[in-house]
Protein backbone atom coordinates (compact mmCIF):
# COMPACT_ATOMS: atom_id res chain seq x y z
CA UNK A 1 0.00 0.00 0.00
CA UNK A 2 1.89 3.40 -0.78
CA UNK A 3 -0.45 6.83 0.11
CA UNK A 4 -0.74 8.97 -3.01
CA UNK A 5 0.68 12.79 -2.43
CA UNK A 6 -1.35 15.26 -2.91
CA UNK A 7 -3.33 15.47 -7.05
CA UNK A 8 -1.49 18.88 -7.31
CA UNK A 9 2.16 17.98 -6.58
CA UNK A 10 1.76 14.80 -8.68
CA UNK A 11 0.31 17.12 -11.65
CA UNK A 12 3.18 19.18 -11.65
CA UNK A 13 6.05 16.31 -11.95
CA UNK A 14 3.68 14.65 -14.36
CA UNK A 15 3.43 17.86 -16.29
CA UNK A 16 7.74 18.39 -16.08
CA UNK A 17 8.55 14.81 -16.72
CA UNK A 18 10.09 14.80 -13.11
CA UNK A 19 12.18 11.46 -12.83
CA UNK A 20 12.60 11.66 -9.21
CA UNK A 21 8.72 10.39 -8.94
CA UNK A 22 9.57 7.70 -11.08
CA UNK A 23 8.03 4.96 -9.29
CA UNK A 24 6.21 6.85 -6.98
CA UNK A 25 3.17 7.39 -8.77
CA UNK A 26 1.70 5.90 -12.13
CA UNK A 27 -0.14 8.04 -14.63
CA UNK A 28 -3.75 6.72 -16.23
CA UNK A 29 -5.27 8.49 -19.00
CA UNK A 30 -9.30 7.58 -19.41
CA UNK A 31 -9.77 8.13 -23.02
CA UNK A 32 -6.94 5.55 -24.53
CA UNK A 33 -7.07 2.87 -21.30
CA UNK A 34 -3.37 3.10 -20.93
CA UNK A 35 -1.39 3.76 -17.84
CA UNK A 36 2.50 5.44 -17.77
CA UNK A 37 5.20 6.03 -15.91
CA UNK A 38 5.01 9.89 -15.02
CA UNK A 39 8.18 10.12 -17.46
CA UNK A 40 7.06 8.84 -20.31
CA UNK A 41 7.91 10.42 -23.73
CA UNK A 42 4.03 9.81 -25.21
CA UNK A 43 2.28 12.97 -25.84
CA UNK A 44 0.60 14.79 -22.38
CA UNK A 45 -2.90 14.05 -22.35
CA UNK A 46 -5.34 17.12 -21.15
CA UNK A 47 -5.32 16.66 -17.44
CA UNK A 48 -9.30 16.45 -17.00
CA UNK A 49 -8.33 12.90 -18.59
CA UNK A 50 -5.74 11.91 -15.88
CA UNK A 51 -5.78 9.34 -12.87
CA UNK A 52 -3.06 8.47 -10.71
CA UNK A 53 -2.05 5.71 -9.03
CA UNK A 54 0.50 4.98 -6.49
CA UNK A 55 1.06 1.07 -8.08
CA UNK A 56 1.41 -0.25 -11.53
CA UNK A 57 -1.36 -3.08 -9.54
CA UNK A 58 -3.80 -0.49 -8.52
CA UNK A 59 -3.95 0.81 -12.02
CA UNK A 60 -4.50 -2.57 -13.54
CA UNK A 61 -7.01 -3.34 -11.44
CA UNK A 62 -8.88 -0.58 -12.18
CA UNK A 63 -8.65 -1.38 -16.07
CA UNK A 64 -5.60 0.05 -17.33
CA UNK A 65 -3.37 -1.86 -19.36
CA UNK A 66 0.61 -0.73 -19.19
CA UNK A 67 2.29 1.63 -22.05
CA UNK A 68 4.40 -0.12 -24.42
CA UNK A 69 7.30 2.63 -24.49
CA UNK A 70 7.61 3.44 -20.78
CA UNK A 71 6.51 0.16 -19.77
CA UNK A 72 5.76 1.05 -16.16
CA UNK A 73 4.97 -2.15 -14.43
CA UNK A 74 8.67 -3.44 -15.58
CA UNK A 75 11.36 -3.04 -12.94
CA UNK A 76 14.29 -3.74 -14.98
CA UNK A 77 14.25 -2.24 -18.71
CA UNK A 78 15.57 -5.70 -20.82
CA UNK A 79 13.22 -8.23 -20.37
CA UNK A 80 13.76 -12.04 -20.72
CA UNK A 81 12.38 -13.94 -23.46
CA UNK A 82 10.59 -15.82 -21.26
CA UNK A 83 8.91 -12.70 -19.82
CA UNK A 84 8.01 -11.42 -22.92
CA UNK A 85 6.65 -14.42 -24.33
CA UNK A 86 4.37 -14.60 -20.74
CA UNK A 87 3.05 -10.90 -20.93
CA UNK A 88 2.74 -11.80 -24.86
CA UNK A 89 0.40 -14.48 -23.53
CA UNK A 90 -1.34 -12.60 -20.72
CA UNK A 91 -2.07 -9.22 -23.30
CA UNK A 92 -3.65 -11.90 -26.61
CA UNK A 93 -6.34 -12.59 -23.87
CA UNK A 94 -6.58 -10.51 -20.36
CA UNK A 95 -9.33 -12.54 -19.56
CA UNK A 96 -8.67 -15.63 -19.76
CA UNK A 97 -6.46 -18.50 -17.88
CA UNK A 98 -3.30 -19.72 -18.39
CA UNK A 99 -2.36 -22.61 -16.18
CA UNK A 100 1.28 -24.50 -16.90
CA UNK A 101 -0.08 -26.74 -19.05
CA UNK A 102 -1.31 -23.93 -20.99
CA UNK A 103 2.21 -22.53 -20.99
CA UNK A 104 3.82 -25.72 -21.98
CA UNK A 105 1.83 -26.40 -24.83
CA UNK A 106 3.44 -23.39 -26.05
CA UNK A 107 7.16 -24.23 -25.53
CA UNK A 108 7.20 -21.93 -22.33
CA UNK A 109 9.29 -23.98 -19.07
CA UNK A 110 6.65 -23.03 -16.42
CA UNK A 111 8.82 -22.74 -13.15
CA UNK A 112 11.76 -21.11 -15.16
CA UNK A 113 9.23 -18.73 -16.96
CA UNK A 114 7.16 -18.00 -13.50
CA UNK A 115 10.58 -17.17 -11.55
CA UNK A 116 12.05 -14.47 -13.92
CA UNK A 117 8.53 -13.11 -14.35
CA UNK A 118 8.60 -12.95 -10.71
CA UNK A 119 12.31 -11.00 -10.70
CA UNK A 120 11.56 -9.12 -13.26
CA UNK A 121 8.05 -7.24 -12.00
CA UNK A 122 8.20 -7.73 -8.28
CA UNK A 123 4.98 -9.42 -8.34
CA UNK A 124 3.79 -12.96 -9.52
CA UNK A 125 2.90 -14.23 -12.75
CA UNK A 126 -0.44 -15.43 -11.52
CA UNK A 127 -1.25 -11.58 -9.78
CA UNK A 128 -0.31 -9.59 -12.69
CA UNK A 129 -2.81 -11.42 -14.64
CA UNK A 130 -5.29 -11.48 -12.24
CA UNK A 131 -5.04 -7.95 -12.07
CA UNK A 132 -5.05 -7.78 -15.51
CA UNK A 133 -8.12 -10.18 -15.87
CA UNK A 134 -10.26 -8.98 -13.05
CA UNK A 135 -9.43 -4.76 -13.96
CA UNK A 136 -11.33 -5.70 -17.30
CA UNK A 137 -14.85 -6.21 -15.22
CA UNK A 138 -13.86 -3.64 -12.66
CA UNK A 139 -13.20 -0.77 -15.23
CA UNK A 140 -17.01 -1.31 -16.02
CA UNK A 141 -17.85 -1.04 -12.14
CA UNK A 142 -16.14 2.44 -12.14
CA UNK A 143 -17.90 3.56 -14.92
CA UNK A 144 -21.02 2.60 -13.08
CA UNK A 145 -24.13 4.17 -13.27
CA UNK A 146 -23.57 5.48 -16.51
CA UNK A 147 -23.52 1.89 -18.02
CA UNK A 148 -26.61 1.12 -16.10
CA UNK A 149 -28.24 4.16 -17.54
CA UNK A 150 -27.60 2.44 -21.23
CA UNK A 151 -28.51 -0.90 -20.66
CA UNK A 152 -32.35 0.79 -19.24
CA UNK A 153 -31.84 2.60 -22.83
CA UNK A 154 -31.12 -0.67 -24.39
CA UNK A 155 -33.30 -3.09 -22.22
CA UNK A 156 -31.37 -5.26 -19.81
CA UNK A 157 -31.32 -8.42 -22.15
CA UNK A 158 -29.01 -6.38 -24.99
CA UNK A 159 -26.28 -7.46 -22.17
CA UNK A 160 -23.81 -5.30 -20.86
CA UNK A 161 -19.55 -4.82 -20.96
CA UNK A 162 -20.33 -5.55 -17.34
CA UNK A 163 -22.15 -8.67 -17.35
CA UNK A 164 -20.12 -10.26 -20.07
CA UNK A 165 -16.83 -8.92 -18.76
CA UNK A 166 -17.95 -10.89 -14.89
CA UNK A 167 -19.53 -13.82 -16.85
CA UNK A 168 -16.05 -14.12 -18.66
CA UNK A 169 -14.38 -13.90 -15.07
CA UNK A 170 -16.68 -16.73 -13.43
CA UNK A 171 -19.72 -18.14 -15.88
CA UNK A 172 -22.50 -16.95 -16.96
CA UNK A 173 -24.44 -14.47 -14.45
CA UNK A 174 -28.05 -16.47 -13.68
CA UNK A 175 -30.28 -14.66 -16.48
CA UNK A 176 -32.80 -13.33 -14.31
CA UNK A 177 -32.06 -9.78 -13.94
CA UNK A 178 -35.07 -8.30 -16.32
CA UNK A 179 -37.98 -10.07 -14.44
CA UNK A 180 -36.26 -9.67 -11.07
CA UNK A 181 -35.98 -5.59 -11.35
CA UNK A 182 -38.26 -4.69 -9.32
CA UNK A 183 -40.88 -2.35 -11.77
CA UNK A 184 -41.41 1.42 -11.04
CA UNK A 185 -38.17 2.07 -8.93
CA UNK A 186 -35.58 4.82 -9.60
CA UNK A 187 -33.23 4.53 -12.10
CA UNK A 188 -30.44 1.97 -11.81
CA UNK A 189 -32.00 0.30 -8.90
CA UNK A 190 -31.78 -3.44 -9.13
CA UNK A 191 -33.80 -3.64 -6.17
CA UNK A 192 -34.38 -8.14 -6.87
CA UNK A 193 -32.41 -10.57 -4.70
CA UNK A 194 -30.84 -12.20 -8.11
CA UNK A 195 -28.69 -8.78 -8.06
CA UNK A 196 -26.06 -7.28 -6.18
CA UNK A 197 -25.20 -3.79 -6.98
CA UNK A 198 -21.58 -3.21 -7.35
CA UNK A 199 -19.34 -0.01 -7.04
CA UNK A 200 -16.08 1.66 -6.74
CA UNK A 201 -15.24 3.58 -3.87
CA UNK A 202 -11.96 5.35 -3.85
CA UNK A 203 -10.43 6.33 -0.99
CA UNK A 204 -7.00 7.06 0.73
CA UNK A 205 -5.35 3.39 1.30
CA UNK A 206 -6.87 2.60 -2.29
CA UNK A 207 -9.93 1.65 -4.10
CA UNK A 208 -12.78 -0.31 -2.72
CA UNK A 209 -15.35 -2.60 -4.25
CA UNK A 210 -18.78 -2.36 -2.78
CA UNK A 211 -22.02 -5.16 -3.33
CA UNK A 212 -25.32 -4.59 -1.90
CA UNK A 213 -28.72 -5.19 -2.70
CA UNK A 214 -32.04 -4.90 -0.13
CA UNK A 215 -30.86 -7.92 2.01
CA UNK A 216 -27.89 -5.42 3.16
CA UNK A 217 -23.95 -5.03 2.23
CA UNK A 218 -22.49 -8.51 0.76
CA UNK A 219 -18.77 -7.04 0.16
CA UNK A 220 -16.86 -4.30 0.99
CA UNK A 221 -12.88 -4.54 0.05
CA UNK A 222 -10.03 -3.32 -1.66
CA UNK A 223 -10.09 -4.05 -4.91
CA UNK A 224 -6.44 -5.74 -5.01
CA UNK A 225 -6.80 -7.69 -1.33
CA UNK A 226 -5.71 -11.43 -1.33
CA UNK A 227 -8.68 -13.98 -2.49
CA UNK A 228 -11.14 -11.08 -3.89
CA UNK A 229 -11.13 -13.11 -7.30
CA UNK A 230 -12.12 -16.19 -5.84
CA UNK A 231 -14.62 -14.42 -3.73
CA UNK A 232 -16.07 -12.82 -6.40
CA UNK A 233 -16.60 -16.35 -7.61
CA UNK A 234 -18.47 -17.45 -4.65
CA UNK A 235 -20.83 -14.52 -5.63
CA UNK A 236 -21.57 -14.37 -9.26
CA UNK A 237 -22.48 -17.60 -8.64
CA UNK A 238 -25.18 -16.75 -6.86
CA UNK A 239 -25.99 -13.47 -7.80
CA UNK A 240 -25.96 -11.24 -11.32
CA UNK A 241 -23.46 -8.53 -10.81
CA UNK A 242 -24.75 -5.25 -12.43
CA UNK A 243 -23.13 -1.93 -11.59
CA UNK A 244 -25.16 1.40 -10.29
CA UNK A 245 -26.90 3.17 -7.83
CA UNK A 246 -28.59 1.90 -4.73
CA UNK A 247 -28.95 3.67 -1.40
CA UNK A 248 -27.16 1.56 0.82
CA UNK A 249 -23.84 2.23 -1.05
CA UNK A 250 -24.79 5.55 -1.06
CA UNK A 251 -24.74 5.47 2.69
CA UNK A 252 -21.95 3.34 2.66
CA UNK A 253 -19.85 5.85 0.44
CA UNK A 254 -20.28 8.39 3.12
CA UNK A 255 -19.74 6.64 5.95
CA UNK A 256 -16.91 5.53 5.04
CA UNK A 257 -15.35 8.97 3.64
CA UNK A 258 -16.54 10.12 7.57
CA UNK A 259 -14.46 7.09 8.49
CA UNK A 260 -11.37 7.85 6.72
CA UNK A 261 -11.41 11.53 8.03
CA UNK A 262 -11.77 10.30 11.49
CA UNK A 263 -15.23 11.63 12.18
CA UNK A 264 -16.85 7.72 13.02
CA UNK A 265 -14.94 4.76 14.18
CA UNK A 266 -17.53 1.99 13.47
CA UNK A 267 -20.60 2.05 10.58
CA UNK A 268 -23.84 1.69 10.59
CA UNK A 269 -24.79 -0.05 7.47
CA UNK A 270 -26.81 -3.20 7.34
CA UNK A 271 -25.29 -6.43 7.03
CA UNK A 272 -26.57 -9.17 4.22
CA UNK A 273 -26.81 -12.54 5.84
CA UNK A 274 -23.24 -14.51 4.94
CA UNK A 275 -21.41 -16.95 6.06
CA UNK A 276 -21.64 -20.09 7.93
CA UNK A 277 -22.77 -20.10 11.86
CA UNK A 278 -18.94 -19.94 13.08
CA UNK A 279 -18.38 -17.47 10.87
CA UNK A 280 -21.32 -14.92 11.75
CA UNK A 281 -20.02 -16.04 15.66
CA UNK A 282 -16.83 -14.97 15.28
CA UNK A 283 -18.08 -11.61 12.85
CA UNK A 284 -20.49 -10.72 15.72
CA UNK A 285 -17.75 -10.59 18.09
CA UNK A 286 -15.28 -8.73 16.33
CA UNK A 287 -18.34 -5.44 15.62
CA UNK A 288 -17.99 -5.76 19.31
CA UNK A 289 -14.46 -4.49 19.56
CA UNK A 290 -14.52 -0.66 19.52
CA UNK A 291 -12.34 0.92 17.51
CA UNK A 292 -8.90 2.22 18.93
CA UNK A 293 -8.91 -1.42 20.61
CA UNK A 294 -7.91 -5.01 19.48
CA UNK A 295 -8.24 -8.15 20.78
CA UNK A 296 -6.41 -11.51 19.84
CA UNK A 297 -7.57 -14.12 18.24
CA UNK A 298 -7.67 -16.29 21.52
CA UNK A 299 -9.75 -14.04 23.22
CA UNK A 300 -12.10 -14.13 20.25
CA UNK A 301 -11.91 -17.89 20.56
CA UNK A 302 -12.63 -17.22 24.31
CA UNK A 303 -15.49 -15.71 24.17
CA UNK A 304 -16.97 -17.72 21.86
CA UNK A 305 -16.99 -20.38 24.37
CA UNK A 306 -14.21 -22.49 21.95
CA UNK A 307 -10.61 -21.65 23.57
CA UNK A 308 -8.66 -24.07 21.14
CA UNK A 309 -10.28 -23.05 18.00
CA UNK A 310 -7.91 -20.13 17.85
CA UNK A 311 -6.92 -21.42 13.98
CA UNK A 312 -10.86 -21.34 12.85
CA UNK A 313 -11.21 -18.22 14.19
CA UNK A 314 -8.03 -16.86 12.52
CA UNK A 315 -9.31 -18.40 9.57
CA UNK A 316 -12.99 -17.02 9.85
CA UNK A 317 -11.42 -13.38 10.30
CA UNK A 318 -9.36 -13.76 6.78
CA UNK A 319 -12.93 -14.74 5.25
CA UNK A 320 -14.32 -11.39 6.12
CA UNK A 321 -14.71 -9.97 3.01
CA UNK A 322 -16.60 -6.79 4.59
CA UNK A 323 -13.39 -4.99 5.68
CA UNK A 324 -13.21 -1.74 8.14
CA UNK A 325 -17.48 -2.50 8.42
CA UNK A 326 -16.96 -6.14 10.55
CA UNK A 327 -13.37 -4.53 11.88
CA UNK A 328 -11.36 -7.94 11.16
CA UNK A 329 -7.78 -5.72 11.56
CA UNK A 330 -8.86 -5.20 15.15
CA UNK A 331 -7.14 -8.52 15.46
CA UNK A 332 -3.97 -9.16 16.32
CA UNK A 333 -1.48 -11.94 18.00
CA UNK A 334 -1.49 -12.67 21.44
CA UNK A 335 1.69 -10.77 21.54
CA UNK A 336 0.36 -8.13 19.86
CA UNK A 337 2.08 -8.51 16.54
CA UNK A 338 0.04 -7.80 13.67
CA UNK A 339 0.27 -11.42 12.23
CA UNK A 340 -1.73 -11.03 9.30
CA UNK A 341 -4.46 -9.17 7.41
CA UNK A 342 -6.55 -9.98 3.38
CA UNK A 343 -6.03 -5.92 2.54
CA UNK A 344 -1.65 -6.00 3.31
CA UNK A 345 -0.02 -5.21 6.64
CA UNK A 346 0.75 -1.97 5.88
CA UNK A 347 -3.28 -1.20 5.67
CA UNK A 348 -3.70 -2.87 8.85
CA UNK A 349 -1.09 -0.84 10.70
CA UNK A 350 -2.18 2.54 8.97
CA UNK A 351 -6.38 1.76 10.33
CA UNK A 352 -4.95 0.65 14.00
CA UNK A 353 -2.92 3.75 14.14
CA UNK A 354 -5.83 6.04 12.82
CA UNK A 355 -8.28 4.74 15.05
CA UNK A 356 -6.01 4.73 18.30
CA UNK A 357 -5.51 8.43 16.92
CA UNK A 358 -8.99 9.44 16.57
CA UNK A 359 -10.62 7.05 19.76
CA UNK A 360 -10.95 10.13 21.57
CA UNK A 361 -9.29 9.16 24.50
CA UNK A 362 -12.56 6.79 24.96
CA UNK A 363 -11.53 4.09 27.69
CA UNK A 364 -11.65 0.23 25.79
CA UNK A 365 -14.00 -1.14 28.08
CA UNK A 366 -12.69 -4.57 27.69
CA UNK A 367 -9.12 -3.75 28.35
CA UNK A 368 -10.40 -1.32 31.15
CA UNK A 369 -11.88 -4.48 33.00
CA UNK A 370 -8.73 -6.33 32.72
ZN1 LIG B 1 4.12 5.44 -21.35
Amino acid sequence: MNVLPPASELQRAFDRRDSTYDGVFYTAVKTTGIFCRPVCPARRPRPENVEFFATPREAMLAGYRPCLRCRPADTVRDRAPEVERLLRAIEADPSGRLRDADLRRMGIDPSTARRRFRRHFGMTFQAYHRARRLGGALAEVRSGAKVIESQLAAGFDSGSGFREAFARLFGAAPGRIAEERAPGRGAGRAAAKGCLVARWIDGPLGAMLALANDDGLHLLDFVDRRGLERELGRVARRFALVPGAHPLLDRAEEQLAAYFRGERGGFDLPLAPRGTPFQRGVWSELLRIPPGATRSYAEIAARLGMPKAVRAVARANGDNYRALVIPCHRVVGSDGSLTGYGGGLARKQWLLDHERRHAGGAPDPVTAAR
